[in-house]
C-alpha cells in the first residue's frame, strides 16, 4: 500500500518517463549536470508533460512555489485554462511559464532590494527539485529574485552553498587520490519537534492565535517530571493524526520514517529519511504546511512555536548534516583503511575548524525571536556553539594534536594517511544532549535551529563555511603541504571548540569565556554580528551572497525581531487590559460581597480567608495596571526597527517588561478557580488531547 501511495503526487524522473520524450529528458540532464539553461523546446515539452500528469490526476491550476525570506512558502495559483475561440477552454501550459513567472509579489519581505513601484519579483524553476500536486495545484520548486538579479528567497543561496561544497571538496579529493569522484553533496535529514493541541481550547487563548506561543500561564503540577511521555504509548487521537500525516507525506514524496511522543505532555516529533539540502529543505517547508492541514482535519492545531509553553520543554529542529560522493559514500563516515581515515580525519577537521572560525555566523542563522524563548534554556542547547565528538574520537584527536600515543597504550600515534584508526563505534556518540552540534557517528547533528524555522539558512552557513574551510586546505596542499600537518594544526588551532562536558552546566559558561568563545545570547545580541567584514566576505568568496543580499537580509532580520515583539506586547497588553484584570476584580467583588455577608451572620474571632485574598488580589491587579501602561509607554516610545539599537531597546526594555507582567499575571491565575479565569490554563492546554 505504502509503495502504491509513495510520491504518486510528485512528477518524479519515473513518472516523468511517462510523459516526455528520452531525448528531451536526456538534455534536462545534461542541463541539470553542467547547469546550463534549459533549451526552450525541451522546456515545452516537460511543461506539456507536466500537465498532461497534473490534470490527469485531477489538478486545475499551477504555481511558482517559492521561498520568500519571511522563512515560509509563497504561492500565487494560476489555472490551466485559455479560451479555445470557440467559447470554451484548453488546458494550457507551456515551458515559458515552466521556467519562468513573474508574481508581483510586492508585498514579501525584500530589505530593500526592491522599491515598491518595481515590485516585481521573478521566479526561476529550480529542476532539481521535483514539481508536485498539493491541494488541485501543480507546484513548481521555485528560485524568487529581483528584476537586478538579487535573490529574495532562502533557496537561492541554499542552492549556491551547495555548488560551493561541491567545488572545494572535490578539490581536497582530488588532493587525496580519489580521482572517481564526480561530485559531492551536503544532506540534511530535519526532525520536525511539534506540539498538539485541542482546537477548540486553542481558540481561546488569544495569545496562542495571534503570536502562535503562550504569553502567560502558570505550570501545572505535572508536566514532564515523570519523564513518562517521551517515547510514550501514544494516543489514539494523535495517533490517528500520525497516520494520516504521513500518508500526506508519503503521497508528496516525503520519505516520513520516524514517529515519537517527545519530553513534554502534548509533544512529538516527525523525522524523515534524509536527502540533499535543497529537497530535505523543500520537504520540511512541505511538512510542516501539512502537519498543520492535516491537524486540522483532526479538530487539533499544530504547534510549531519554540517555546510555546513557558516551563515546559521547548521544540526545536534538529538538523542532521553530513557530505556525500556521487559514488554514495558519507565522508564523514570513520572508515576501514588508511586511506578512508585520511578522508575521514580531513572532513573532520575541516568542520571543526569552520565551526569555530564561524561560530557567529552559524549563531545567526538560528537567531530569531522565537528561538529566544528556547536556546539557552535547560532543556535545548545553550547560546554557545561548541561540537561534541565523543570520548572515542577525542582519543583519536589528541593522538594527532599532541603526537601521544593513542588511548595511552603503546600503540604510536596515530599519522594521518597512514594509520588506520580503530572503528568508533555508532551509537556511544548520540549520549550528549546538551551539545548544540553532536558528531553521531557519520554526520553531524546541528540542534540549535528552532521548530519553525526554514532550514535553508543554518544548512547555507554551513556548507559555505565548511566550503571555504576546505578551500584553505585545498589551496595548502595546491602547494604539496602534508595532509598530516595540515590535519594536526586545523584540529590544534580549533581545539577550544570541541567540548565533550554537559552543556546545560553553569562552568561551561565560564569555562568557553575563557576559551575565547562567544556567548550571544539573544538574537539582540546575535545580530550585530552578521554583517562583519569576515562574514561578508566569506558569502562573497564563494558566491553565495553578495554584501547587498546580506544587508538586505540584516535589515529583514532586526525588523522581524522587533515587529514579532511589538505584536507579541499588544497581545499582551490586550489580554490584561480587556479580560484579566476585569476577571480578577469580578473575583474580587464575589469575595467582597462573602466578607459582607459573614460579618452579618460570622463572629469576628473566625479568621477571614477572604479578606486577606481580596487584598492580595487587589494589590497584583493595581500593580499590573501600572506595568501595562508602562508598557504601552515603552512600545509609544520605540525607536524604528531599522537597526540594532532598536532590537537591543525591544529585548531590554519590552521584553524584561512583558516577563514582569508575566510574573504578575502567573501569580494572579494561581489564586483564581478557572471558572473566572479567561483563558484556558496549561494544565487544560497540555493534557487537552
Ligand atoms: P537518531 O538521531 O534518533 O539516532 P538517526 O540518526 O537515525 O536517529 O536519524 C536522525 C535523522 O538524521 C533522520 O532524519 C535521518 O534521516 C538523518 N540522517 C541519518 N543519516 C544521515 C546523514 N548521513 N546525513 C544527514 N542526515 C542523516
Ligand atoms: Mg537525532
Amino acid at each position: 500500500m505504502i509503495k502504491e501511495i509513495y510520491a504518486s503526487q510528485v512528477f518524479t524522473d519515473k513518472t516523468m518517463k511517462e510523459y516526455v520524450s528520452p531525448a528531451h529528458i536526456e538534455e534536462y540532464h545534461r542541463c541539470i549536470e553542467t547547469g546550463k539553461s534549459l533549451p526552450m523546446e525541451t522546456a515545452n515539452a516537460i511543461a506539456d508533460g507536466m500537465k498532461k500528469w497534473a490534470v490527469k490526476m485531477g489538478a486545475t491550476h499551477y504555481t511558482h512555489w517559492f521561498q520568500p525570506l519571511n522563512g515560509g512558502t509563497a504561492e500565487k495559483h494560476e489555472s490551466f485554462i485559455e479560451p479555445d475561440g470557440e467559447g470554451s477552454v484548453i488546458m494550457e501550459f507551456s515551458g515559458k511559464e515552466l521556467v519562468k513567472g513573474e508574481p508581483d509579489a510586492s508585498s514579501f519581505p525584500s530589505g530593500g532590494l526592491r522599491a515598491t513601484f518595481e515590485a516585481r519579483g521573478y521566479s526561476a524553476w529550480d529542476p532539481t527539485s521535483y514539481a508536485f500536486i498539493n491541494d488541485g495545484s501543480l507546484c513548481i520548486p521555485t528560485m524568487f529574485f529581483s528584476y537586478s538579479g538579487e535573490s529574495l528567497d532562502k533557496k537561492t543561496p541554499l542552492l549556491r552553498s551547495m555548488q560551493a561544497l561541491n567545488k572545494q571538496a572535490v578539490r581536497v579529493l582530488r588532493h587525496l587520490g580519489d580521482n572517481q569522484t564526480k561530485s559531492v553533496t551536503p544532506m540534511a535529514g530535519a526532525e520536525q519537534e511539534y506540539f498538539l493541541i485541542d482546537k477548540d481550547m486553542y481558540v481561546l487563548r488569544e495569545d496562542l492565535r495571534i503570536c502562535g506561543r503562550t504569553l502567560f500561564g502558570s505550570k501545572p503540577p505535572k508536566t514532564q517530571e515523570l519523564d513518562d511521555h517521551y517515547f510514550g504509548s501514544i494516543k489514539p487521537r494523535v495517533s490517528a493524526f500520525m497516520k494520516d500525516l504521513e500518508t500526506e507525506l508519503w503521497k508528496l514524496g516525503v520519505p516520513a520514517k520516524t514517529k515519537h511522543n517527545e519530553v513534554a505532555p502534548s509533544q512529538h516529533e516527525m523525522a524523515p529519511i534524509y536527502s540533499d539540502c535543497n529537497r530535505a529543505n523543500d520537504q520540511n517547508q512541505l511538512t510542516m504546511n501539512i502537519m498543520r492541514r492535516v491537524a486540522d482535519r483532526h479538530n487539533l492545531v499544530c504547534v510549531l512555536a519554540e517555546k510555546p509553553f513557558d516551563g515546559v520543554n521547548g521544540s526545536g529542529k534538529h538538523n542532521n548534516w553530513s557530505i556525500v560522493t556521487d559514488r554514495g559514500e558519507n565522508l564523514f563516515s570513520p572508515g576501514k583503511t588508511p586511506a578512508q581515515n585520511a578522508r575521514f580525519l580531513t572532513f573532520l577537521a575541516a568542520f571543526i575548524g569552520a565551526v569555530d572560525d564561524y561560530q557567529d555566523l552559524l549563531r545567526c542563522s538560528v537567531a530569531y525571536a522565537g528561538n529566544d524563548n528556547r536556546l539557552g534554556g535547560n532543556e535545548a542547547p545553550p547560546a554557545i556553539i561548541s561540537v561534541f565528538i565523543g570520548d572515542e574520537l577525542q582519543a583519536v584527536v589528541s593522538s594527532i594534536v599532541t603526537d601521544s600515543n593513542y588511548s595511552g597504550t603503546d600503540v604510536k600515534p596515530i599519522k594521518v594517511g597512514v594509520d588506520s584508526m580503530p572503528l568508533i563505534p555508532r551509537d556511544t556518540t548520540d549520549r550528549n544532549r546538551t551539545s548544540p552540534i553532536a558528531f553521531t557517528g557519520n554526520k553531524f547533528e546541528f540542534r540549535m535551529p528552532g521548530s519553525s524555522q526554514s532550514i535553508a539558512g543554518p544548512n547555507t552557513m554551513l556548507n559555505t563555511m565548511v566550503a571555504e574551510k576546505l578551500r584553505q586546505i585545498a589551496d595548502a596542499m595546491d602547494k604539496g603541504e602534508d595532509i598530516h600537518n595540515i590535519v594536526r594544526s586545523e584540529l590544534l588551532n580549533h581545539a577550544r571548540i570541541i567540548f565533550n562536558g554537559n552543556g546545560y552546566d553553569k562552568a561551561w559558561i565560564e569555562e568557553a569565556e575563557k576559551r575565547g568563545l562567544s556567548n550571544l545570547r539573544t538574537t539582540a545580541d546575535a545580530l550585530p554580528r552578521y554583517l562583519t567584514e569576515k562574514n561578508v566576505s566569506l558569502m562573497e568568496k564563494h558566491g553565495v551572497m553578495s554584501r547587498t543580499e546580506m544587508a538586505a537580509r540584516d535589515e529583514i532580520h532586526i525588523e522581524k525581531y522587533c515587529s514579532v515583539i511589538s505584536i507579541e506586547a499588544n497581545t499582551l497588553m490586550d489580554m490584561v487590559r480587556r479580560e484579566i484584570i476585569p476577571a480578577v476584580s469580578l473575583f474580587e467583588s464575589i469575595l467582597c460581597s462573602t466578607v459582607a455577608g459573614r460579618m452579618q451572620t460570622l463572629s469576628a474571632d473566625i479568621p477571614d480567608v477572604e479578606s486577606a485574598l481580596c487584598r492580595k488580589l487587589a494589590v497584583f491587579n493595581s500593580s499590573l495596571s501600572e506595568l501595562v501602561e508602562e508598557l504601552g509607554k515603552k512600545l509609544e516610545t520605540a525607536p524604528p526597527a531599522t537597526d540594532y539599537k532598536a532590537a537591543k531597546y525591544y529585548r531590554e526594555e519590552v521584553l524584561s517588561l512583558m516577563e514582569s507582567i508575566r510574573k504578575v499575571v502567573d501569580e494572579e491565575e494561581k489564586l483564581i478557580p478557572d471558572k473566572y479565569w479567561p483563558y484556558p490554563s496549561f494544565r487544560r492546554l497540555l493534557f487537552s488531547v
